[in-house]
């Protein structure tokens, strides 16, 4: 019997605050213009500066509360180091603005190195081959249209993620705040994601790999059809069974938590559920689109629908690479139908 989910009785910290939740370490949050509106970075405090872990998006909220924390409470010491789990914009979004403002060296994985810089760039999303990816899962013109345009404004919410890097990769052991924290890569949520876990501190610091209330976003994109981010996801999702029943969580959103094993069995089965609702809506030839508008049965305002279809694609060709699903084309659509 793995242990419950248990949060953290930790006061979540105002916007501009620090939270210590260990030694040398502390949590604050930023806000994000979502329906989930908030992202946690951590700071680990040595005597010669701080490390950052994870950045926050580009607009101006944030920006202005970096100015505040910069007058206040990181005045005394430099912000030496930034280390970001993953590339996607509430984590790496601010990484060249910060780095422009202090010096800092710029820590990340290879691929999410890539992929944050590629996505900073105007043009880093082919408008028309996103169309064609909308209307083959049948969207049809106009919310395909809209899917294109989304994407293609990506870059706005990234400064120019940096040219220079440190890479680390799996295994990898970062000093901060006194302690050792060894890497840990997670897959299918992002490309190459960097968890850190102390050992001495009994801690895991797991971006968006795992998370307490929500369950990580596992999205095909029209730039890598035929993926398998779920496969990735569940496969590398056993790396971190071998840490302790008690490790405590700290999580990009949401509260810090004990219970990880708890969250991964939970995780497993949520997907293996809604991997046997797919292949019942499949029974007959479906397009993407209808099977998102049936799996995620609510209201799906324009930035869920394509959450939703991402993850309808992940679940659609998690089942076919298994040979449980196959495809068919109707005049430009991909029909998918359970086999
Ligand atoms: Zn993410």
């Amino acid at each position: 019997m793995t242990a419950e989910i248990h949060h953290l009785p930790l006061a979540r910290p105002e916007p501009g605050q620090l939270t210590q939740v260990a030694d040398r370490l502390y949590w604050l949050r930023m806000p994000l213009p979502y329906q989930l509106n908030h992202i946690n970075l951590w700071l680990a405090e040595d005597d010669d500066g701080w490390t950052l872990v994870d950045c926050g998006i580009k607009i101006d909220d944030v920006m202005a509360i970096w100015d505040e924390l910069f007058a206040g409470p990181l005045s005394a010491k430099p912000l030496k180091r930034i280390i970001c789990t993953h590339c996607h914009p509430d984590h790496m979004g601010l990484a060249g603005w910060l780095l422009a403002r202090t010096g800092a060296e710029f820590v990340t994985t290879r691929a999410e190195w890539a992929m944050g810089r590629l996505f900073s760039m105007q043009d880093a999303f082919d408008a028309d081959l996103y169309r064609r990816h909308f209307n083959e899962c049948g969207c049809g013109d106009e919310i395909s249209k809209m899917g294109a345009d989304r994407f293609a404004g990506t870059h706005k919410i990234y400064s120019t993620v940096p040219t220079r890097f440190t890479s680390v990769r799996a295994g990898a052991t970062l000093a901060m705040g006194g302690h050792d924290w060894r890497v840990i890569i997670g897959l299918g949520h992002a490309f190459e994601q960097a968890c850190l876990y102390s050992a001495t501190l009994n801690i895991l610091i797991a971006g968006d790999q795992i998370l307490p209330r929500i369950t990580p976003a596992i999205l095909i994109h029209g730039n890598n059809p035929n993926g398998n981010p779920l496969d990735d996801f569940l496969e590398s999702n056993r790396g971190f069974r071998d840490l302790p029943g008690d490790v405590t969580v700290l999580p990009s959103h949401n509260l810090p938590f004990t219970g990880m094993h708890r969250r991964l069995d939970e995780y497993d089965a949520h997907h293996a559920e809604r991997l046997e609702e797919t292949l019942r809506i499949c029974a007959e030839p479906t397009h993407a689109f209808e099977v998102s508008t049936k799996l995620f049965k609510r209201d799906l305002s324009d930035h869920h629908l394509f959450f939703a279809l991402g993850e309808t694609l992940a679940h659609l060709r998690y089942l076919e690479a298994q040979g449980r699903m196959v495809k068919s084309d109707s005049g430009g659509v991909v029909l998918h139908t359970a086999n």
